[in-house]
C-alpha cells in the first residue's frame, strides 16, 4: 500500500471530481478488462423479447465530439493516475498496490478513476465501445472515433462493439474494412438462433440470411466475429429447428467465436408473458444440454472456438476449437446426461451455488457433501425447493 497521501487536485489544476465520462451497463464477459468507451447510448432496436437491459431507456446517438471529449478524459485520467504513481513511490506503474489506493483512497476517486486504474492494471491493451449497437453511426464517424482511439492511446491492442447483423447487412465490406483498417478488431453479435420462426417470436428483427450476410461481410473484411447464441431459446415447441438451423446458419458464417449463453426469463422481459400464458415452455437443464449437443453435433466445415464463458451456462466445459474438439465437446455433454438424477441434481446446484465449475468437481467428497448438505436443509423446508433456488441463484447472474 503507498504510504503516501495525495491531493485530489492534480497536476493541470483540473479537479478529479470534474473528470467524467459516460459507461453504459453491459459489455460481453469477454471484455470484462476493457475500457468501456460509449458511442451510443441504449439500443436502437430495443424489442427482443428475451433481453430488459434497455428497457424503458431511450436510444440516442453520441456526437463525435462528446466521445472525442470523452477519450481526452480517459487520457487525462491515465496521465494524473501515472503522476500520483510517482508521487505514492509506485515508480508510475499502475501496480496493484496503486489500484488499491485509488479503490479505497479515503478522499475519494470518482468511478472513473477507479475503472481507468483497474483498465490499465490489466494491460490497458482492450477497448469495447458501447452500447448495443454502435454501427448504426456513419461508418466515417465509427472511424473518426477509432483514429482518434488509437492516436490516444497507441498501446491499445484491441477494439471491439457490440453490432446488428441488420446494421451490419446494410453496410459493405468496403465500409467494414475501412473500420478495420482504422482499429476495429472484432465485432460481436447476437445471433441468437439462426431459425426463422423464432427470430420472429422473440422479435430480434433480423432473418437468418441476414445473420449469413451480415456474418460473411464481417469475416470478409477481416474483423473477427463473435456470434452469441441463446441455448434453451428454441422452448419445448422449437428446439430441434432451433438447434438445427442455428447450425445450418453458423456453418454458413464459419465465426472466428461461437459463444452460447443459457435462456433465463425475468419477470421484466416480454418473453415472460409469452410463458405465462403457456405460448413458450422452457426447456429443463437437461433439455437445454440435449439441444446444445445437437447444435454443436451439427456445426460442419467450420473452424470456429466454441466458447461457453458466460455463468448461466450449466457446463462451462464444454469449449473448443472446431472440429478437432468436437468429440470432446460431446463427450462431456454425454458424461453430464449419464449421470444419476440424484448426481445431476447435485451438480445443477453446486454449479450454479459457485461450489462446482466443473463436472470433475463431483468427485470431490468434500464439496459433494457440502452440496448434498444444502439440497437436504431445502427439502427440509420445502419439498420442491431445490428448483426455486436453482432459479433464483439463475436470475441473480442477470
Ligand atoms: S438488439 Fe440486443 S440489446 Fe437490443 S433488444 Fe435485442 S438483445 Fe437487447
Amino acid at each position: 500500500m503507498p504510504s503516501r497521501e495525495c491531493s485530489t487536485t492534480e497536476t493541470k489544476g483540473t479537479e478529479v471530481t470534474d473528470l467524467l465520462f459516460e459507461q453504459g451497463p453491459i459489455r460481453p464477459p469477454s471484455e470484462a478488462q476493457s475500457l468501456l468507451l460509449r458511442l451510443t447510448r441504449n439500443c436502437p432496436w430495443n424489442r427482443c423479447e428475451f433481453c430488459h437491459t434497455y428497457k424503458d431507456q431511450t436510444f440516442s446517438l453520441r456526437t463525435v465530439e462528446e466521445v472525442k471529449k470523452d477519450i481526452d478524459a480517459i487520457s487525462e485520467i491515465v496521465q494524473q493516475l501515472k503522476a500520483l504513481s510517482w508521487r505514492v513511490g509506485e515508480g508510475g506503474e499502475i501496480t496493484a498496490n496503486l489500484v488499491q489506493f485509488v479503490l479505497q483512497n479515503p478522499r475519494g476517486y470518482p468511478d472513473t478513476f477507479r475503472s481507468i486504474s483497474l483498465w490499465l492494471y490489466a494491460g490497458g491493451k482492450n477497448v469495447f465501445l458501447q452500447d448495443a449497437n454502435s454501427l448504426v453511426l456513419k461508418t466515417d464517424q465509427v472511424v473518426d472515433v477509432l483514429t482518434t482511439l488509437r492516436g490516444t492511446f497507441p498501446f491499445v491492442e484491441r477494439i471491439t462493439t457490440y453490432a446488428r447483423s441488420k446494421t451490419i447487412s446494410k453496410k459493405s465490406v468496403e465500409e467494414l474494412g475501412s473500420l478495420h483498417r482504422a482499429g476495429l478488431s472484432r465485432i460481436h453479435i447476437g445471433l441468437e438462433t439462426g431459425y426463422d420462426p423464432l427470430l420472429e417470436l422473440v422479435q430480434k428483427g433480423v432473418t437468418a440470411e441476414e445473420h449469413i450476410t451480415a456474418g460473411r461481410r464481417v469475416k470478409e473484411s477481416g474483423i473477427s466475429l463473435s456470434e452469441y447464441v441463446v441455448l434453451g431459446l428454441g422452448g419445448k415447441k422449437m428446439w430441434r429447428e432451433h438447434a438445427v438451423e442455428t447450425a445450418r446458419v453458423l456453418s454458413q458464417i464459419n465465426p472466428d467465436f461461437i459463444r452460447v449463453r443459457t435462456l433465463k426469463v425475468l419477470k421484466t422481459m416480454p418473453l415472460y408473458e409469452k410463458i405465462a400464458r403457456k405460448e413458450f415452455i422452457l426447456l429443463s437443464d437437461d433439455e437445454v444440454v440435449v439441444e446444445e449437443k445437437l447444435l454443436i453435433e451439427r456445426l460442419e466445415g467450420i473452424h470456429s472456438r466454441f466458447v461457453s464463458d458466460h455463468i448461466l451456462n450449466l457446463l462451462e466445459e464444454v469449449e473448443g476449437k472446431l472440429p478437432e474438439d468436437k468429440a470432446k465437446m460431446l463427450a462431456i455433454i454425454d458424461q453430464y446426461l449419464a449421470l444419476s438424477e440424484e448426481e445431476k441434481e447435485n451438480f445443477r446446484l453446486g454449479r450454479r451455488a459457485g461450489i462446482y465449475r466443473f463436472l470433475s468437481h463431483l468427485e470431490n467428497p468434500e464439496l459433494h457433501s457440502e452440496v448434498e448438505k444444502a439440497i437436504k436443509r431445502i427439502r427440509k423446508e420445502t419439498p420442491e425447493g431445490v428448483e426455486t433456488v436453482i432459479s433464483e441463484l439463475m436470475s441473480s447472474f442477470i
